[in-house]
């Protein structure tokens, strides 16, 4: 199997014959414009000492300052970050936010950390990049094992060092710190817009569709909420450790909370369990993948027995196992549209820091959705033009949008 970085270059070049894209803008976006590797100590609670490594990759910035998560994850490594760092620059030009594409992390497990070697290693990772970063050159947010508390560890250090409250350096951080109202419920709340503007272009009906949810965290937990209110039947869900099945429909409420006081699913009384490789191969309207890359492949792939996809954690499917989704008519929403809520209200977020202003839950909500809507309607006109799946749509016109911008400069 190749690599994530290899597939995002794959799925360049491919998106490049379709649109004639000049070579030399083919080679420039194939490789990223910097990447930084960083060691850097961090001193455990129990006063030994422990060496880490960080990245940083910041694909293009020919529309505005990169822009990307920050990932906190024994599996991060540079080809996956790179990869996650295209397909950033991709996503903001879907979303029509005027960013390029970064991305980072630093490979640990935290769930074998303290919350205290946890900041330590939050503010460590910010001293080791902070060169790099800043409100007009590069603004991190979080992403897998990463959330408001670690922004705010590092909006609070990168201020220290530049000399001066710097809040539009990170966003997702707390509502105290400069956060957004709805920032915590935007990847997932968008993805739930996708799924409005897919049901009524494909006439499905909630109460009729049944959902399947890999992964429940952030971004599963918030777009399982929605689609639950909405009338919607999530039939399973999991978490890294597997998941739970019922035909009849999962109350997430109830799940939400049973997982929040256990840390798992297993015992959970009201379904059965369910391994997450069983879980993709359920029969179901609508499969969303919302955890990590790479778990639709060629090998699984012909056993997905699904209408749709909306794909909400990153590059979860494959470029061989998509070409053998497509022959099987299974429509995907790609993650460079359905989860780009995310960054949409964390450029809210920006924009609300430099004018130093406050937005109310509504206000933002109403934005996000009026940006998810435009973003799809794009996505939709390139579909048609190239008469092809919705990833070639979005890539048409995502890698447009940033060669048009690189042209726009010279
Ligand atoms: P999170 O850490 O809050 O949740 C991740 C979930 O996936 C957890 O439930 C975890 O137990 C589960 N998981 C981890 N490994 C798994 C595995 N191998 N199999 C099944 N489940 C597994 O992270 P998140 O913020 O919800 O991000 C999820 C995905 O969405 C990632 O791919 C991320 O890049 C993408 N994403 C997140 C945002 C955001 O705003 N948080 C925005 C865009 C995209």
């Amino acid at each position: 199997m190749k690599d994530p970085y290899q597939n995002a270059v794959q799925q360049l070049q491919d998106i490049a014959k379709i649109i004639s894209l000049e070579n030399w803008i083919l080679e420039l976006l194939s490789k990223v414009e910097r990447f930084v590797e960083v060691s850097f100590p961090v001193v455990m609670d129990n006063g030994s000492f422990r060496t880490f490594t960080g990245y940083r990759s910041q694909h293009s910035n020919a529309r505005g300052p990169y822009k990307g998560g920050l990932r906190f994850s024994p599996d991060v490594n540079e080809a996956e970050v790179k990869a996650l760092s295209m397909w950033m620059s991709w996503k903001c030009a879907i979303a029509g936010i005027p960013y390029g594409g970064g991305k980072g992390g630093v490979t640990v497990d935290t769930k074998k950390l303290s919350e205290k070697e946890i900041e330590r290693l939050s503010r460590n990772y910010i001293r080791a990049i902070w060169e790099i970063i800043g409100p007009e050159t590069d603004i991190p947010a979080p992403d897998m094992y990463t959330n408001s508390q670690t922004m705010a560890w590092m909006a609070d250090e990168y201020s220290k060092i530049v000399g001066q409250w710097t809040p539009a350096v990170i966003t997702a951080k707390p509502l105290e710190l400069g956060g957004s109202q709805g920032r915590v419920e935007a990847t997932g709340l968008g993805g739930f817009y996708i799924l409005e503007q897919l049901a009524q272009s494909q006439g499905i009906t909630p109460s009729k569709t049944s959902i399947t949810i890999q992964g429940f965290g952030n971004v599963g937990y918030f777009f399982a909420k929605f689609a639950h209110e909405a009338g919607y039947k999530i039939i399973a869900i999991s978490d890294s450790k597997g998941g739970i099945f019922n035909e009849k429909g999962i109350d997430i409420t109830k799940a939400n909370k049973y997982k929040n006081e256990h840390k798992t699913f297993k015992g959970y009384k009201d379904a059965e369990e369910i391994s997450n490789e069983d879980l993709l191969m359920l029969d179901t309207n609508i499969l969303v993948p919302s955890a990590v890359e790479n778990v639709i492949t060629e090998k699984n792939a012909k056993k997905i027995k699904t209408g749709y996809i909306i794909e909400l954690a990153n590059g979860p499917v494959t470029p061989e196992a998509d070409k053998i989704l497509l022959s099987n008519n299974i429509v995907s929403v790609p993650d460079v549209l359905a989860n780009a809520g995310g960054v949409i209200v964390s450029y809210f977020e920006w924009t609300q820091n430099r004018k130093g202003e406050h937005w109310s839950k509504q206000e933002v909500f109403k934005k996000l959705k009026s940006k998810m809507c435009e973003a799809y309607k794009h996505v939709n006109q390139l579909t048609k033009k190239y008469n092809k799946d919705m990833r070639t749509g979005a890539y048409a016109f995502a890698v447009s949008r940033v060669s048009d911008a690189i042209k726009s400069r010279l």
